[in-house]
């Protein structure tokens, strides 16, 4: 038992271990891991309202990682036996790095999928960086995957997030990937005020007009997330909550990934517990794969938010 004097010093996603009420925190194990994250930098061409990450032409927290870092990386993964079948590359904007194809090309290389989070505007839409895709998807066909970020499926609710125009140049970006046939998905976003039924039938109209190859009811071809609203008060997870919540540990993100990450001023990147947070120390595992197979403790309000009560995955 703990101390029961303890409880009311100690204060919410304090303590590692316990929460504010004295309860063993929720952990969570790296069961099998299926997806190894790099963010490619947070430097991004456009800053919009609501990025988790807070990216921005500006930003660069997160610097640009390199194509031989990411295969350092690559490396360990066999050494380490993680069954991994896909990188996802996220960001910032992934093709702002320049590196990026380089990275694409040396995880294709190696038999993964790739998965690239982009908002498919001018990064991607340069001539270099196009036929470099176009390159790549001919010699790894369907290995290579995109998801757009169009957070609604009207210029008026995506602009508002995004800049005026955003939704235009998105749509030109995801009309040159239908035309090349490379495999495209779609992450939108539910806070508008809108049941599912009816954003899906939205994204359905306009994904049938521009004949884009995208499923809007299928939940992994248009994945929706809801908001991470840092002013709202959250319960902490207790180890209780699981069998409570009827909620398996091995769903959330940190039981089956991990990201890399090179912080400006570091000589090294060093290796995230997920892609959500992304500031906190405590959620920096290690340099290696090796010291990021430890288990990971829920003391965070996103680990609450957003994983266990929010019941969503990734974010970009
Ligand atoms: S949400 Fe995506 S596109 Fe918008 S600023 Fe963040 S990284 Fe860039
Ligand atoms: S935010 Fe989610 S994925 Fe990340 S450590 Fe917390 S529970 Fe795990």
């Amino acid at each position: 038992m703990f101390d029961k004097n303890e409880q009311n010093t100690r204060r919410k996603f304090e303590d590692p271990w316990i929460t504010e009420n004295g309860k063993r925190r929720a952990r969570v194990a790296l069961k099998s891991p299926k997806i190894l994250w790099f963010n490619t930098g947070t430097l991004c061409n456009i800053k919009c309202q609501n990025c988790y990450i807070k990216s921005s032409p500006t930003n660069n927290a997160l610097v640009y990682i390199s194509a031989n870092e990411v295969s350092e990386y690559l490396d360990q993964l066999v050494t380490q036996k993680w069954p991994v079948a896909e990188i996802g590359l996220t960001g910032g904007e992934p093709f702002m790095n320049p590196e990026i194809l380089g990275i694409i090309e040396r995880c294709l290389n190696r038999n993964y999928v790739v998965l690239i989070l982009t908002n498919a505007m001018q990064p991607m839409m340069r001539k270099n960086i196009k036929e470099g895709l176009v390159k790549l998807n001919k010699l790894f066909p369907y290995k290579i995957k995109l998801r757009i970020s169009l957070d609604h499926f009207k210029a008026i609710q995506h602009d508002t997030e995004r800049g005026l125009g955003a939704f235009e140049k998105t749509l030109q970006g995801m009309d040159w990937l239908r035309d090349t046939n490379i495999s495209t998905s779609v992450a939108g976003r539910t806070i508008w005020g809108e049941t599912e039924l009816e954003t899906r039938a939205g994204y359905s109209k306009l994904f049938k007009k521009r004949r884009y190859a995208i499923d809007a009811n299928d939940p992994t071809d248009t994945i929706l997330f809801p908001e991470i609203n840092e002013n709202i008060e959250t319960p902490e997870i207790t180890n209780d909550c699981w069998n409570k919540l009827e909620k398996d540990p091995d769903t959330v993100m940190c039981s089956y990934s991990r990201m890399v990450v090179k912080r400006n001023g570091m000589k090294k990147p060093v290796v995230l517990a997920c892609t959500l947070i992304t500031t906190s120390s405590e959620f920096e595992l290690g340099y290696t794969l090796k010291e990021a197979e430890v288990d990971v403790s829920l003391n965070h309000a996103t680990c609450s938010k957003f994983c266990v009560l929010g019941g969503a995955s990734c974010s970009h």
